[in-house]
């Protein structure tokens, strides 16, 4: 029975074209290559077919059915190929890393803080921002009326609740909490002061110091401040005290810190250095615990003793890295071209 070349070439056509459209490997297009150009393949045996003598164009549409498959073919191959080479299916390629987050410059400065208190016992606390009135100035010795208050211009949210203008709410509720000295703790949270221009922020962190035992005097005071001035500025830096006046301590210093520009000398090249008074920065406040407070907190003055501090984090993080803020708002206001420089 004569076949029906015409017929027969759309056939394999249609097939190879259903084939194709199932193909979803190499694997796959490897066999539809062998089913149609193999030796044994659908073309190959259709020019088996072939009379000896054939004078119609019957061998050349043969012959354009083997470039039409192999075109086809190759085409197929062509997308599978397009497609493994896209990065999101290349195994081999390395993948597309997510912007890297790190940790705000403060958050750092709070870590080292916590890191080196922590290394001489001291536990890290927090304890409330919004405080009532006793804890923030009256159980520290700052009576109601009392002039210490005007330093502190604060934000009160009632007449007996306040957004603490310091950390030092914590001495009080660290003794009620613990009760039994030893004591030791640093409570690090934010703060808030009716303040807002390019050196002053209304909300800022400081750092509270607390320890609480039988005779502790102002060597332990001493020793703890120059530890942490080494610890954190480093090892050429010395401390002095000089005398001050807070409510909550009694004697009370100004801790100040060699100035680590000129190194305590005040010149640079026989120029007052820019940076220091005289060869000292000032770091912040400390005493040794008024006995009020510690009968405040239900602590015997007569048996236990004990020394305060208070810092703050973005004073001691400025001092250190020295940083030259235009604004120092700029350390809240998450402007990624700024942080991303840390
Ligand atoms: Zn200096």
């Amino acid at each position: 029975m004569a076949i029906n070349y015409k017929e027969t070439i759309r056939e394999v056509k249609k097939s190879l074209s259903r084939d194709l459209s199932k193909v979803k490997t190499a694997d796959d297009l490897e066999q539809i290559n062998i089913k149609y150009l193999g030796r044994q393949g659908e073309v190959n045996l259709l020019f088996k077919t072939l009379p000896i003598k054939d004078d119609s164009n019957i061998g050349k549409a043969i012959n354009e059915l083997k470039d039409y498959c192999k075109q086809e073919i190759t085409s197929r191959l062509n997308i599978l190929l397009e497609i493994k080479s896209d990065p999101i299916f290349d195994v081999t390629v390395p993948g597309i890393q997510p912007p890297k987050g790190s940790l705000h410059l403060i958050t750092h400065a709070i870590n080292e803080i916590e890191s080196i208190f922590s290394q001489l016992g001291f536990v890290r606390r927090r304890y409330p921002e919004v405080e009532t009135d006793w804890y923030y100035a009256e159980g520290l010795n700052i009576p109601k009326g009392h002039p210490a208050r005007d330093d502190q211009e604060t934000f009160y949210l009632s007449k007996e609740i306040v957004l603490t203008a310091h950390t030092s709410n914590g001495q009080l509720r660290e003794m009620e909490k613990v009760k039994n000295p030893p004591i030791k703790m640093v409570n690090i949270g934010k703060t808030y002061r009716r303040q807002a221009d390019t050196s002053h922020s209304a909300m800022f962190h400081q750092f509270e110091g607390l320890l609480i035992d039988k005779n502790i005097n102002i060597t332990h005071l001493i020793g703890v401040m120059d530890y942490f001035a080494k610890a954190y500025f480093g090892n050429d830096r010395e401390i002095r005290l000089r005398p001050h006046h807070f409510q909550f301590t009694e004697p009370s210093f100004e801790i100040d810190i060699s100035c680590g520009l000129c190194h305590g000398k005040g010149i640079i090249e026989k120029l007052p250095c820019k940076f220091c008074k005289s060869g000292w920065l000032e770091l912040g406040g400390s005493g040794m615990v008024h006995p009020n407070v510690l009968k405040n907190g239900g602590i015997d003055p007569k048996i236990f003793s004990g020394f305060a501090f208070g810092w703050g984090v973005e004073r001691v993080l400025m001092m250190k890295s020295g940083l030259n803020l235009p604004d120092l708002r700029l350390l809240y206001t998450d402007d990624l071209r700024f942080l991303k420089q840390f």
